[in-house]
């Protein structure tokens, strides 16, 4: 295993497993340019800010920068809303065989609404928690969606969900074992978890689109399947989507062997961001033919913005 170039930096211990071994993946934020140390534990494989924020700074960030930092908007716009329609429909697809007919849905993260919008027009009695406050308003505003605006922790757990989603939100988490391990509580006892994060292994993702300051965690289908045997959950399916872009996994609680990479991961990880240049990105043929892709998505994400008037239509052509 190489060592990290970068031998200076403040002592390294792993959010996931407590290693202090660790290779530095890169110490740019890609969004912003900024310095920003993202290293890989050598013991279990998941990369890493390093050092973390503060709770405080995270809270702050969530409740009122977030959206604005990444989207540039405090609200959803319809070309978003229409984008997150189109995933929501593909995520209950899958999550198909873990929903009975009226079953009970609880989305966190639930961002402007949409998934718990859908899930509702499916006949499912959803609900969600968004941190952003614009975002939750448009939720309750567009849709009537039943989404509170609180950090899931200053909720009280009510153990009546048969479901539990997070997309895209383990990865910002200061401690995604503490995080899930209170997941339960939110449960029936047949009920189960389901999580969606951007996959550390995915081949054609442009080199600044990786490393950034919001993603705290980076893991692979592995890793993730590690990091939530740590709080008690039992890896129920997985799935790689979107390109190899993304993980979904589905979880039950239950005790689960904690299995540790093989070392041959990490050098798999290692390898893949050190040959990462923008010249052999922009020299791939499989990036140019997933921005074909985009731009189809992009004109039919256009094409519904001007179909439908109001936000609640595209639910209604949509869903
Ligand atoms: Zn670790």
């Amino acid at each position: 295993m190489p060592r990290s170039p970068c031998e200076t930096m403040d002592a390294f211990i792993c959010g996931i497993c407590g290693g202090q071994d660790r290779y530095v993946l890169s110490e740019v934020d890609g969004k912003t340019g900024r310095p920003l140390t993202t290293a890989l534990c050598l013991r279990c494989a998941v990369a890493q800010v390093t050092p973390r924020p503060d709770a405080e700074t995270l809270h702050t960030f969530y409740t009122q920068a977030y959206r604005e930092t990444y989207k540039g908007v405090h609200r959803p716009k319809k070309k978003h809303i229409v984008r997150a329609v189109r995933l929501a429909r593909e995520r209950l697809d899958w999550l198909a065989p873990w929903l009975a007919p009226g079953a009970r849905l609880l989305d966190i993260g639930a961002g402007g609404g949409e998934f718990v919008a859908v899930a509702r027009a499916r006949g499912f009695e959803a609900e969600g928690i968004e941190p952003h406050a614009g975002y939750a308003a448009h939720a309750r505003a567009a849709y009537a969606a039943p989404v509170a605006s609180a950090p899931l922790d200053a909720l009280e757990p009510r153990p009546t969900f048969h479901l539990v989603t997070a997309f895209h939100v383990l990865e910002h988490l200061r401690d995604p074992v503490a995080a899930l391990g209170r997941l339960t509580q939110w449960l029936t006892p047949e009920g189960a978890l389901a999580i969606e994060v951007p996959n550390l292994l995915y081949r054609y993702a442009a080199p600044n689109n990786t490393f950034f300051a919001a993603h705290l965690f980076h893991f692979t289908p592995q890793t993730l399947a590690q990091t939530a045997a740590r709080a008690g959950w039992a890896t129920q399916a997985t799935q790689v989507a979107g390109d190899g872009a993304v993980i979904r996994a589905v979880f039950r609680p239950g005790a689960s062997p904690v299995e540790l990479p093989p070392a041959s991961l990490a050098a798999e990880i290692t390898a893949l961001y050190a040959r990462r240049t923008w010249g052999r990105y922009l020299a791939s043929p499989r990036v140019w033919r997933k921005s074909l892709a985009r731009l189809g998505r992009v004109a039919e994400e256009y094409f519904w913005s001007w179909r439908c008037r109001e936000a609640q239509d595209v639910i209604r052509r949509l869903a």
